[in-house]
């Protein structure tokens, strides 16, 4: 496909510390989990070229570096975006109760005109760890999406590598739409 042009996607992942999105991400791109990834990543996004029905397109995937536990997170971070993951912790209450929050964040901070039609996705992560720690069930999850607007929903797990692809490329597509 030489000479065609490339699309630049950005998209954010937003939701509470240590849910696991460094873990979602570092998985989609360099195919890894590790139980540690340090705030300092050092660079704001990472690129993931993909073909989307024969387009060439780069997702640049912005990630928090831990500032997600003072709730500052620059204008530059939000700005811009094409989609908006929101990510809890299956087995985290607090942090599914938080979705809502995250989104009304990102809402004011990326100054969408058009809330409705917005593009977030919600991936409820850990599914891998064992069934009498999960909190939130998928029909809780489902329900949540449907209010917020027939979201696309995921539940993931960084660790053990499911569904991920899945969801980004869902994610891909939405901000697709959105561009
Ligand atoms: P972040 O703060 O949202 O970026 O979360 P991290 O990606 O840093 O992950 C927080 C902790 O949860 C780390 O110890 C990860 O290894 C762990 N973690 C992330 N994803 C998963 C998962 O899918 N399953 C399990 N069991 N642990 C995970
Ligand atoms: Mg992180």
């Amino acid at each position: 496909m030489a000479g065609q042009k490339k699309t630049l996607l950005k998209v954010i992942i937003l939701g509470d510390t240590e849910v696991g999105k460094t873990s979602l991400m570092q998985q989609f791109i360099n195919g890894k989990f590790s139980q540690q990834y340090k705030a300092t990543i050092g660079a704001d996004f990472l690129p993931k070229d993909m073909i989307i029905d024969d387009k060439n397109i780069t997702m640049q995937i912005w990630d928090t570096a831990g500032q997600e536990r003072f709730q500052s997170l620059g204008v530059a971070f939000y700005r811009g975006s094409d989609c908006c993951v929101l990510v809890y912790d299956v087995t985290n209450l607090k942090s599914f109760e938080n979705l809502t929050s995250w989104r009304d964040e990102f809402l004011i901070q990326a100054n969408i005109k058009d809330p409705d039609n917005f593009p977030f996705i919600i991936i409820g992560n850990k599914i891998d760890l064992e069934e009498g720690k999960r909190l939130i069930s998928t029909k809780k999850a489902q329900a949540l999406s449907n209010s917020l607007g027939n979201l696309p929903y995921f539940e993931t797990s960084a660790k053990e590598s499911v569904n991920i692809d899945q969801a980004f490329e869902v994610v891909a597509r939405c901000a697709l739409k959105q561009e």
